[in-house]
């Protein structure tokens, strides 16, 4: 349930609330947050709240500060793992410069700029992200709850009640589950959301990742959404299902066609095949991403589309074939520590350039590419995704696409930031290099 302005004061009366926490993002996807007391709410709805933005990561520098927090009164929702007296509730925000124009640096206006471009067509874009995670036993450690694998019903679960109540703790904030299940790794899990519109979605994703770790932490565990946490398992991904829609008609559907896709839909999947390297920087943000992103773990690491492939980078789900409102692209890199308001945002930059340019979509590749020689990959004309930060930097730092889609302020601080984060890890000596490198050098 969204509320209006009134509703929100109407809620604040009926469920007692004494604290309403205003949500928002840095340009790394971490989520940031201050307390208003009800009795500010007016103004913060007219006005905005105003805050220091110096040290908030990617927004501004020293001399121009001053930011405008302007909360959204539709995603206003009670915070279930708090107490009922007296109690939380939180709401996003957008951030504004000090003349209420919109700030270039925060990524929830970045994403609505990006949707802006379609909303002239009447489209919309819907996504449905599948957000996998660990549950360990610190925050220092990768102790397992579970041996469990894929499917597993484990009895004695710890974590099945782990994910009831956070799946209760979702469905209360007006979030919809769909599926949750054990996934391939031992303590791997996944809770996948009912697709919705990229905004609402990007909100629900931010809002999802801090329940699963605050009830986890009310069990005395750690989640974490590292992108691979355990050498040899799987890592945790997040496939991002897309599909634009014009009214009610999916625009990617066309049932007299191959594989039930549209002109429209095949462009939108040379798009994200095209400039896969240029958004992998901002879909697989950290160091760690590029460790996931290896043969033999249901990752992509080859650029190709497919119908069931897990190895591909594009896959077109054949759940209910020739159901309108189930075709869809996902595309199966991004992982979940990546901020979703620009992932979305460089995803669906991809696959509209797709449409705009009408490029050509190669066959689909429906062996396992993880198994072909080099030889075989070369024939075929299958590239590979960035093999690092730093590959995937540098691919990131040419791009016009992106530079579009993040526009010119989080562009740069985001590459700038990356950067930094690779430089530090490449200086460190890592225990590979000890074990590997002292008993032979
Ligand atoms: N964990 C795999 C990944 O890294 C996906 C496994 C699956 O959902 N089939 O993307
Ligand atoms: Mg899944
Ligand atoms: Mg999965
Ligand atoms: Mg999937």
């Amino acid at each position: 349930q969204t509320r209006n302005k009134e509703e929100v004061f109407e809620a604040i009366d009926e469920f007692n609330v004494r604290f309403v926490r205003i949500w928002f993002t840095d340009i790394l996807g971490i989520p940031k947050s201050f307390a208003i007391n009800p009795n500010e709410l007016d103004g913060a709805f007219s006005e905005g709240m105003g805050f220091d933005g110096s040290s908030i990561e990617g927004f501004a520098r020293i001399h121009e500060s001053d930011m405008v927090a302007k909360p959204d009164p539709t995603t206003f929702q009670l915070i279930p793992w708090r107490q009922q007296e007296n109690a939380v509730a939180r709401m996003f925000c957008d951030i504004q410069n000090p003349d209420g124009t919109p700030y270039e640096g925060d990524p929830r206006n970045v994403l609505k700029r990006n949707l802006s471009r379609i909303k002239d067509d009447g489209y919309s874009f819907l996504v449905g992200p599948e957000l996998e995670f660990f549950y360990f036993k610190g925050e220092n450690n990768t102790d397992v709850l579970d041996n469990g694998g894929y499917f597993d019903l484990t009895t004695a679960d710890n974590a099945t009640d782990l994910r009831r109540d956070t799946i209760l703790a979702l469905d209360s904030m007006g979030i919809d589950v769909e599926y949750s299940h054990h996934e391939v790794a031992p303590s791997q899990h996944e809770i996948d959301l009912r697709y919705k519109d990229a905004l609402s979605m990007a909100d629900t994703v931010m809002t999802y990742k801090i329940t699963v770790k605050e009830i986890a932490r009310r069990y005395g565990y750690h989640a974490s959404f590292m992108p691979k946490p355990i050498f040899g398992q799987n890592g945790s991904g997040m496939h991002v299902h897309q599909s634009l829609f014009q009214g009610k008609r999916n625009v990617m559907f066309d049932p007299g066609n191959e594989f039930n896709l549209s002109d429209e839909g095949r462009y939108y999947i040379a798009g994200l095949l095209r400039h896969a390297p240029e958004i992998t920087a901002v879909t697989n943000q950290w160091v760690n991403s590029y460790k996931r992103l290896v043969p033999g773990y249901e990752a992509p690491v080859y650029i190709a589309w497919a119908r069931r492939n897990r190895s591909s980078l594009v896959r077109v789900p054949m759940y209910k074939p020739g159901k309108e409102a189930a075709t869809r692209v996902e595309y199966r890199s991004p992982d979940p520590a990546a901020n979703p308001y620009l992932a979305f945002s460089v995803m669906l930059a991809a696959g509209l350039a797709g449409i705009a340019n009408k490029y050509d979509l190669p066959s689909p590749q429906e062996q396992d590419i993880y198994h072909m020689t080099d030889e075989q990959r070369a024939k075929a004309g299958i590239t590979s995704l960035p093999g690092s930060l730093n590959d995937a930097i540098h691919i990131t730092e040419k791009s016009t696409l992106v530079r579009e889609a993040l526009g010119e302020h989080v562009f740069r601080a985001f590459i700038a930031n990356k950067r930094a984060e690779w430089d530090a890890y490449r200086m460190n000596v890592t225990q590979w290099e000890l074990n590997r490198y002292l008993p032979l050098l």
